[in-house]
């Protein structure tokens, strides 16, 4: 897998959408079977994982694939992203 994503930052395969604040975007296996380049909101409803043979995170603003050492840290940001669109649906709500 590219250590560096090349080219502009992509657009969710499966949302079409791109928010250039998120921080990170993922290109793996979707838990239907095929690949997707994923913005997190979609890793975290249709993504089955990071790691050899589930997917590799880049950085949104450096585009540096995220190593295996800092899985940890993007888990923890995704914690915090999910947390963040649970609480942007509840105020969706009002
Ligand atoms: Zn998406």
């Amino acid at each position: 897998m590219a250590k560096h994503w090349t080219g502009d930052t992509p657009m969710c395969d499966l949302c079409g959408e791109w928010d250039p604040k998120k921080p990170f975007f993922v290109d793996g296996k979707t838990r239907q079977g095929p690949w997707a380049i994923m913005c997190p909101s979609c890793f975290i409803l249709h993504g089955i994982g990071l790691g050899k043979g589930a997917g590799q995170a880049y950085d949104t603003t450096t585009k540096q694939a995220l190593p295996h050492a800092d899985l940890a840290a993007v888990k923890e940001r995704f914690e915090d992203l999910r947390f963040f669109i649970h609480c942007k649906e509840k105020n969706a709500d009002n």
